[in-house]
């Protein structure tokens, strides 16, 4: 059986003396086991903070970005050995906010995705369709499509990504995509990881995922957890969710 996982994406939010408090009931509240895991990836800033609270602990921390590139003249980027440095286990690739706000072409988003492989994290690769794709029945080419090309990159070590459909419209607008939408992108996902020997790859689902809408999506029979933004950031709220 797939396992279940459910990562807080924390965005550019944050604070020394907020996310103690955080990390902390993090640490104190999560029971685990059961096959279900949970992370945070925080700003690059806090790693060494996520690190301090949560070593030991069963809740893994990452990061939200990373440099294609292993080192050298790339001012103001960050390599996935200095994320491994800080005991960084995740690393959000593609999120949408990356590749709308600051441009990351398909092909970039694989290339950071195997940076990451090579050094040795996971890579939460971050497919979706914008509201205009999906209206024009666009929905299924587009997430194939920026998949696949993380997939071809991958190859044999395909089977090591984790995979988050994120539709760009749900995410922090408070609009979800109901149980049966995710699961109809999530189904052709499956079958196309199933196709790259990968089948077994956590499958998670993000936008605007709260905890009284999570067991519902969580129930899928293709959905193995969630990419959390907004409801990560309090405590209760995404412990609630990684144990619907
Ligand atoms: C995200 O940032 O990946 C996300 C899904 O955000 P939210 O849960 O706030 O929609």
């Amino acid at each position: 059986m797939r396992g279940k996982l459910v990562v807080g994406n924390w965005k550019m939010n944050g604070a020394l003396g907020r996310n103690a408090e955080l990390l902390g009931a993090l640490r104190s509240g999560w029971q685990g086991g059961d096959g279900r895991a949970i992370a945070v990836c925080v700003p690059f800033p806090y790693l060494a903070q996520a690190q301090d609270a949560l070593a030991g602990s069963t809740v893994a921390w990452g990061a939200q970005n990373v440099s294609e590139h292993a080192s050298g003249a790339f001012t103001g980027e960050v390599s996935a050995g200095m994320l491994v440095d800080f005991g960084a286990r995740y690393v959000i690739v593609g999120h949408s906010e990356r590749r709308h706000g600051f441009g990351e072409s398909d092909a970039q988003v694989a290339a950071k995705a195997l940076a990451a492989l090579a050094g040795g994290l996971t890579p939460i690769v971050c497919v979706g369709e914008t509201l205009a794709e999906r209206e024009a029945g666009r929905t299924q080419e587009v997430v194939a499509r920026q998949l696949a090309v993380v997939l071809d990159g991958a190859a044999a070590d395909a089977g090591r990504l984790v995979v988050a459909y994120e539709p760009v419209w749900a995410i922090g607008t408070g609009r979800t995509a109901s149980p049966a939408q995710a699961q109809e992108v999530h189904a052709a996902l499956r079958a196309q990881l199933a196709r790259n020997a990968a089948e077994g790859v956590p499958l998670l689902y993000g936008g605007s995922v709260k905890a009284d809408n999570a067991a519902a999506l969580f129930g899928q029979p293709d959905i193995d957890g969630g990419l959390i933004g907004g409801a990560s950031l309090a405590a209760a709220e995404f412990l609630a969710i990684a144990g619907a």
